[in-house]
């Protein structure tokens, strides 16, 4: 353990203190009027957030608070933000400016800002001055620090503003709540160090770090023994994994020691950049029976000129060759990808070249962005921007390309039986379970709901745009 992170773990350990001081007055509360405090944690953007906003209710948990959906009856309402895209942004603001008068009806409610936005200086202080009714802002390096945050505010009616510009924030040992008992993600990564040009990641949460492989273990352990059947183990780019590390860990060599976890039946991983994805790696997903046969593989441009200017450090042919390899050595792997249209300078044969690849991978299924500025970026610096309606043009053909080679691999499915992990009952028909299958379709089918968790074998009898459907059998 290097002191750089022992360090990190005493200030965790000093969050102790803090905690025990809210949750005595949070019993105190209890006690006496018979309710706990609530808090409600608006989380926008990619599963990154979505982790630190588990850890986060992890810990509000630990210290007597419950969760509501309902803003009016929060005590604490804390919006872990995005600045990927702009959408995501004006949301947050939104609803800051919907707050006021609920701050102004209850002067304890406690408003936090806290995730990427707050990493960007000009929006840190754009939110500071323009939402005086926002009491804490902190950044993605320290959240593990809310305790102390929450108590400070509670102390001294003072906003707190604890924004990190980096940080070795691998902190060890935090509770989580894990919205699932028989699926969870899990972070083996920080940060990142490619510096795509369009991209505003790398300024938002550092450099890259890996955590320890026997850290990763150990949660993947006590979540199989608790009845975690599915992991997704996430980084900004998995296939560096271990780059960071004292004592080199190939990200492939992960997969193993995972793979080996008893209960654990079904290891997934995302996002995979293609200059990383080695041959060991192909060789993993291929020796590994438990990593699904399903890989995302953003591509962003089909031209090679464009994915230049992007920084990617890769061209078309090298991604196609990429796919063959992957493709030859797991037959039945699913392929899904992010595709940016309109980058500074695409031109019609820049697009023409994007719609090559997807027609030559046949790609299950892709997220699609138009390019949008991102300040702070160099993309958002360069002079040839698209306008808007040849990008939404362009748009328009590649969605029905994607939908239409989608819906030929759907459609091949019909009549075969795929295993389904259950997740739900289906949001649009009551009556029917919805799960995933291991290349990641979304299947609905007539079943119980005690079914929820876990596996059953279900044949697609038919196919939708965005999902199958099919009935269980027995194998
Ligand atoms: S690999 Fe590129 S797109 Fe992905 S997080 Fe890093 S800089 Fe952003």
């Amino acid at each position: 353990m290097n002191n750089i992170k022992k360090n990190i773990l005493n200030d965790y350990d000093n969050q102790k203190e803090y905690m025990d001081r809210i949750k005595e007055r949070n019993d105190v509360f209890f006690n006496k009027f018979g309710i706990r405090r609530k808090y409600m944690i608006l989380t926008y953007g990619c599963q990154m957030n979505e982790h630190d906003s588990e850890r986060m209710e992890g810990l509000l948990g630990n210290i007597g608070y419950e969760t509501t959906s309902d803003l009016k009856e929060a005590d604490l309402i804390i919006f872990n933000t995005c600045l990927v895209r702009e959408n995501a942004e004006l949301k947050v603001y939104g609803k800051l400016g919907e707050l006021k008068q609920l701050k102004k009806d209850n002067p304890n409610l406690i408003i936090a800002v806290c995730g990427c936005m707050p990493q960007k200086e000009e929006v840190r202080d754009y939110i500071t001055k323009k939402y005086r009714h926002v009491d804490l802002v902190f950044g993605t390096h320290n959240y593990y620090k809310l305790p102390e945050m929450i108590e400070s505010k509670t102390q001294t009616n003072n906003r707190v503003v604890d924004v990190w510009e980096d940080g070795e924030d691998l902190i060890e040992g935090m509770p989580a709540k894990r919205k699932y008992g028989y699926k969870a993600f899990i972070n083996i990564m920080k940060g990142c160090n490619n510096f795509c040009t369009y991209c505003i990641v790398p300024y938002t949460r550092g450099r890259e770090r890996s955590r320890l492989p026997e850290d990763i273990l150990g949660e993947i352990m006590k979540l199989a023994k608790e009845g975690c059947k599915e992991v997704t183990l996430l980084g900004q780019n998995v296939n560096s994994y271990g780059k960071s590390l004292e004592s080199k860990v190939s990200f492939a060599q992960l997969l193993y020691m995972i793979n080996d976890i008893e209960g654990i039946r079904r290891i997934r991983f995302m996002t995979s950049h293609p200059k990383d994805l080695s041959d060991e790696l192909i060789d993993a997903m291929k020796n590994c029976k438990k990593v699904v046969e399903h890989l995302h593989l953003p591509f962003q441009s089909g031209s090679s000129r464009i994915l230049k200017k992007m920084n990617r450090k890769y061209g078309k042919e090298q991604y196609l060759v990429l796919v063959e390899k992957i493709k030859k050595a797991i037959p039945d792997i699913s392929l899904t990808t992010d595709i940016i249209v309109g980058f500074p300078g695409e031109t019609d044969e820049d697009f023409e070249d994007t719609l090559d690849v997807v027609k030559k991978v046949g790609f299950d299924s892709a997220f699609t962005f138009l390019y949008s500025i991102r300040t702070g970026t160099p993309a958002a610096e360069m002079k040839d921007q698209i306008p808007d309606d040849i990008k939404h043009e362009r748009f328009d053909k590649l969605l029905a390309t994607i939908n239409s080679i989608s819906a030929k691999i759907n459609q091949d499915m019909i009549g075969r039986t795929f295993e389904v992990l259950v997740e739900n009952i289906s949001k649009n028909d009551k009556s029917m379970l919805s799960g995933r299958t291991r290349s990641f379709k979304l299947v609905h089918f007539k079943g119980p709901k005690e079914l929820i968790g876990k596996f059953a074998n279900v044949k697609i009898t038919k196919t939708k745009t965005w999902f199958l459907e099919g009935e269980m059998v027995q194998r």
